[in-house]
């Protein structure tokens, strides 16, 4: 399949190990990417037990969300292989906050490669554009909804059309400044249903924001140091959870850090990443 086997020549080329991977998983036959009748929606990554290599679960659509999703699942499936040596099974189960940053940084290191799977110049810097403000784009979305859950557990007999409203204040406090909802109101305040994390995992989806962050700091790293960051990256995946959070971060060569000066150094870096393709054809 020409996903997985262009994907296995850019991986290859940021550590040779990434690449066998990607052969390995696929003899192994561990990708399920095609859609089918019936098949659940979304893609995800979990580690068999028994022979400890990672599957992974897609639905190709044939746009440009199947490479970036692999190349995000495949993130979380190096992860798993790198942290399998660890030899206590606590330390293998890791928390969302370093796992999101496993797959995110995934998603930007191989931007550089896109290269095999577009065919002109313009439409590569279009993917890549597309990539960089998805990661920015993300941030007040992920803002609004780890808000809204907060509220949602304070006032645990609120009605439905609290809630509704609830959300749509936070949508108008966070994006009205630049997305023009007329017309689409409904949608602007049902937005949350397709958020599954409000059902699965109550307060969480700030792990996104933390780990965006991670990932657009190890991007900024890997631009000028592409070798010794992938050499941190696998560094700090191999420790699993056998060290905190900030420990793992640190071993990445970033910072588990929110200030508004980190967060106001990494947009201004994504901002001229962002000219910089602007300029170039
Ligand atoms: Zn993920």
């Amino acid at each position: 399949m020409e996903l997985i086997n262009k994907s296995a020549k850019v991986l290859s080329e940021l550590d040779v190990t990434f690449g066998s991977l990607v052969h390995e998983m696929n003899e192994k036959k561990l990708f399920d990417l095609t859609s089918r009748k019936g098949k659940a929606q979304g893609g995800f990554c979990e580690s068999l037990p028994e022979t400890g290599l990672p599957f992974i679960f897609m639905n190709m659509s044939n746009t440009d969300s199947d490479l970036v999703v692999f190349m995000h699942e495949m993130g979380h499936a190096i992860h798993d292989l790198l942290k399998s040596d660890q030899e206590l099974y606590a330390y293998k189960q890791i928390p969302m906050e370093s796992a999101e940053l496993a797959s995110m940084s995934m998603e930007l290191f191989t931007m550089d490669r896109w290269n095999e799977f577009y065919k002109t110049e313009e439409e590569l810097n279009r993917a890549k554009k597309d990539q960089l403000k998805g990661a920015l784009m993300s941030l007040p979305y992920i803002m609004v909804i780890d808000q809204f859950q907060h509220w949602l557990y304070q006032h645990p007999n609120h009605t439905w059309e609290e809630r509704t409203k609830k959300f749509g204040e936070l949508k108008d406090r966070y994006d009205a400044s630049i997305v023009d909802w007329k017309g689409y109101e409904e949608w602007k305040v049902k937005g949350w249903f397709y958020t599954l994390h409000i059902y699965e995992v109550p307060f969480y989806f700030v792990e996104y924001a933390i780990s965006q962050l991670g990932a657009i700091q190890l991007y900024k790293n890997y631009k000028e140091d592409p070798e010794g960051t992938i050499n941190k990256y696998k560094e700090a995946l191999k420790l699993g959870s056998s060290k905190s959070l900030p420990e793992v971060y640190k071993t990445a060569g970033i910072e588990l850090d929110f200030s508004s000066n980190k967060i106001a150094e990494l947009m201004e870096f994504v901002a001229k990443e962002l000219d910089l393709l602007s300029v170039s054809k």
